[in-house]
């Protein structure tokens, strides 16, 4: 075992104060809003006419948000309310950049140029309304932005990628011809964000620099986009380290999301940032096995426990330019909402930034008013909840 290993090691045995509270709380959690994957039909058409075979995973199928998506969205949201008279509230974690197409064509797309969302979306794009769809959500208060990255992919994987200028880089450029940035899973030799899949096991990781300069960029960005600073975040694919976490704080961010895996209490790490754990798997158009059922029961077991379900459901459910991800969706998650409501009579739906509040200061302000939680602090370590996990 080498030394890192053992130093993380140790640091599953270190002590946490996780926070329990005595109502049943629920996040909603959703990823890579803003990113754009295949444009519509037409954009389709044009990647099976240079010889792709898509239709194997949901994640071909992968579009953009319209604002009739949204509009759906917002209107199932708010035919529901919490036991302080407030709707269930989306976050949003947003990706703060896409490939400038135009740009990269004039130079036989030799290299990655970005396109600001807050500028709007590459050439051949059209989604009327989207910006506005979002910003009208925030301002009602069903939906809250948080932080995702800029691109999703790691950069420097796609620009080695490319300097080698083989089937890697041929495919890059077929599907960026067609207007679509990348699919995952045809090529996950991209990364994310700030983990590079194929150096060496301890050197995916960007380095503390490398990692600090995106995020001051992606931060800017969600600034220019949302005229506000993020609070929440959430690294692309998951992959976080140390130096992540000090950056986000450094950057004004007070809590990290985490995957799902692991029922954790919410707790503070040393650079005072929050973390969530996500409880409930909700992704009706990527998991075969999904039911209303299994998410119920797995938001109950947070409940007994004291942990809040926070639900995690990608972008990709609430699509429908391509194919009708949305509809379905939007069925279970009022059925969801309905029976938690119906069960629970103290409920809350709160979002990160609430639940920050909470764990500090044991209440949040909410247009409604203030809401009080009993918040209780108990010890447990990562390797605990592993052994509970594993048994
Ligand atoms: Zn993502």
């Amino acid at each position: 075992m080498n030394v890192r290993k053992i130093w993380r090691r140790g640091l599953d045995l270190l002590p946490h104060h996780g926070f329990h509270f005595d109502r049943p709380l629920v996040l909603i959690q959703s990823d890579d809003w803003g990113r754009v994957g295949l444009r519509d039909e037409a954009g389709l058409e044009q990647l099976r006419a240079s010889g792709l075979v898509l239709g194997d995973r949901a994640y071909d199928f992968y579009t953009l948000e319209t604002a009739e998506d949204l509009a759906a969205l917002s209107s199932v949201l708010s035919h529901h309310r919490d036991s302080s008279g407030r709707n269930p509230c989306v976050g949003m974690n947003f990706i703060l950049s896409n490939l400038d197409f135009a740009k990269m064509s004039s130079d036989a797309f030799r290299e990655i140029h970005l396109l600001p969302l807050a500028e709007g979306l590459p050439q051949g794009w059209s989604r009327p309304g989207l910006v506005a769809a979002y910003r009208q959500g925030i301002a009602d208060g069903v939906f809250y932005p948080a932080m995702h990255g800029s691109t999703h992919f790691c950069q420097s994987a796609v620009e080695r990628s490319l300097s080698e200028n083989g089937e890697r880089a041929a495919l890059l450029r077929t599907f960026w011809q067609a207007g679509t940035s990348y699919i995952h899973w045809r090529m996950p030799w991209i990364g994310y964000e700030y983990w590079d899949a194929e150096k060496a096991e301890d050197e995916r990781m960007l380095a503390a620099d490398t990692q600090r300069t995106l995020i001051g960029q992606t931060v800017g960005a969600f600034a220019k986009m949302f005229s506000t600073l993020p609070r929440s975040a959430c690294a692309p694919g998951y992959r976080a380290n140390d130096d992540t976490q000090r950056a986000w704080a450094q950057h004004g961010i007070r809590v990290a999301q985490n995957g799902t895996g692991m029922l954790a209490p919410v707790h503070f790490d040393r650079f005072e940032i929050l973390h969530l754990f996500r409880t409930v798997e909700f992704e009706p158009a990527t998991d075969a096995s999904f039911s209303v059922e299994q998410c119920l029961r797995q938001a109950e077991a947070c409940f007994e426990r004291g942990l809040p379900a926070i639900v995690s459901v990608h972008s990709i459910n609430f699509h429908s330019t391509v194919r009708d991800f949305r509809s379905r969706t939007l069925q279970a998650l009022d059925e969801v909402f309905g029976a938690l409501e119906s069960k629970h009579e103290d409920l809350l739906y709160l979002h990160d930034e609430n639940l920050y509040e909470l764990a500090s200061q044991g209440s949040y302000e909410t247009p409604q008013g203030v809401v009080q939680v009993k918040v209780t602090r108990k010890t447990f370590t990562k390797a605990g909840l592993a052994r509970q996990r594993d048994k």
